[in-house]
């Protein structure tokens, strides 16, 4: 009894194009949340933070207010 097997290959850039597009999304949230935060804005919806205490969660979306990029901690 032979056993045949069905060749089957994957190109080497087939797997990095997957990371390189994975990781330059990744990249660009994290970018596009940094400078909302910088601009005292929400860092996930944009949307202003103008009036709210500094732990505030955002009346809009929800999510928890940004670190202080300074990483000074009480
Ligand atoms: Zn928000």
């Amino acid at each position: 009894m032979q056993t045949s097997f069905a060749r089957f290959t994957i190109p080497l850039w087939a797997p990095l194009l997957l990371t390189l597009i994975v990781t330059g999304l990744a990249w660009r949230a994290d970018t596009l949340a940094r400078r909302r935060a910088m601009l005292g804005k929400c860092p996930t919806r944009g949307y202003a933070r103008t009036g709210l205490a500094p732990g505030a969660v955002c009346p809009k979306c929800g999510s928890a207010a940004a670190v202080a990029a300074s990483g000074a901690k009480a």
